[in-house]
């Protein structure tokens, strides 16, 4: 299993890392040595013309061939605020302000340019900190896109189990469970972007649509397991979903407590 990037990159394809990132190389020109900071790191393919996927969503915001004659295309992902580099490619399938995901081939590895073997040179450029980072580092603290849950004004939800501040004059904040309601505001700068008719400012992990979700009154004698097996899911699941109404242990549910169940 390599890094969370490079597996989503070549899709489980195998591939190894070559040439570490911050390797220093020298380049000898007309007998002066120069030494150069490797800005990437270098995966090699078993000599394999493998499909690059983009990561996830972004835009090919550049592409071509550069002075050594090396096929590269660079991707923006404005999510992560990088622009991500592959070089060496031995095809280009992708055109300048394309719209890509990770089901997107951007072209195949190969070794165009200064390259002894077909291999994926790959950089990270952080738009942030204005410098190439360490693409194994890099992956250590990358978290997948989640499935983008958006709602519109109109919308009926159910807030579940959530302390909101309510706007309409009342300092304290409530604890709401499995409230239904219908967003009248969304403002998406705000930490609790979506404001629910009547109760006030949510935050998006606290809210679900309707359709997804049941709830279950625990009566006397209830075990999560059973409950569980009753929606045709797991403990663990139930518990995850209701931990702030459960608490720190999952042994102890009382009757007249309200779970979700997704
Ligand atoms: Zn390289």
């Amino acid at each position: 299993m390599m890094s969370k990037i490079t597996e989503k990159i070549f899709k489980g394809s195998k591939h190894y890392i070559t040439s570490n990132f911050g390797d220093r190389s020298s380049i000898v020109v007309n007998g002066v040595t120069t030494p150069t900071f490797h800005n990437g790191t270098d995966y090699g393919t078993d000599g394999k013309k493998l499909p690059q996927y983009a990561l996830e969503k972004g835009t090919i915001v550049n592409l071509g061939t550069d002075q050594a004659g090396a096929k590269f295309v660079v991707i923006n992902y404005p999510r992560l605020n990088v622009n991500m580099s592959h070089y060496h490619l031995d095809s280009i399938k992708v055109s300048k302000n394309q719209q890509v995901d990770n089901n997107t081939i951007i072209g195949y590895t190969g070794k165009t340019g200064l390259a002894t073997g077909i291999h994926l040179h790959l950089a990270i450029y952080d738009l942030n900190k204005k410098e190439y980072v360490d693409p194994e580092v890099f992956a250590e603290t990358y978290e997948e896109e989640t499935s983008d849950v958006s709602f519109k004004v109109g919308d009926k939800v159910v807030v579940n189990g959530t302390l909101y501040s309510n706007s309409y004059g009342g300092k304290a904040g409530k604890t709401l469970v499995n409230h239904e309601g219908i967003i009248t505001i969304i403002n998406l700068k705000g930490t609790k972007p979506y404001h629910i008719d009547k109760l006030g400012w949510v935050a998006k992990e606290n809210i679900s649509t309707n359709a997804n979700v049941k709830t279950y009154t625990v009566v006397k004698g209830d075990t999560l397991s059973r409950i569980a097996k009753k929606f045709n899911t797991t403990w663990q699941i139930i518990y995850e979903d209701n931990k702030k109404i459960i608490g720190s242990n999952p042994n102890l549910i009382k009757p007249g407590q309200v779970l979700t169940i997704k």
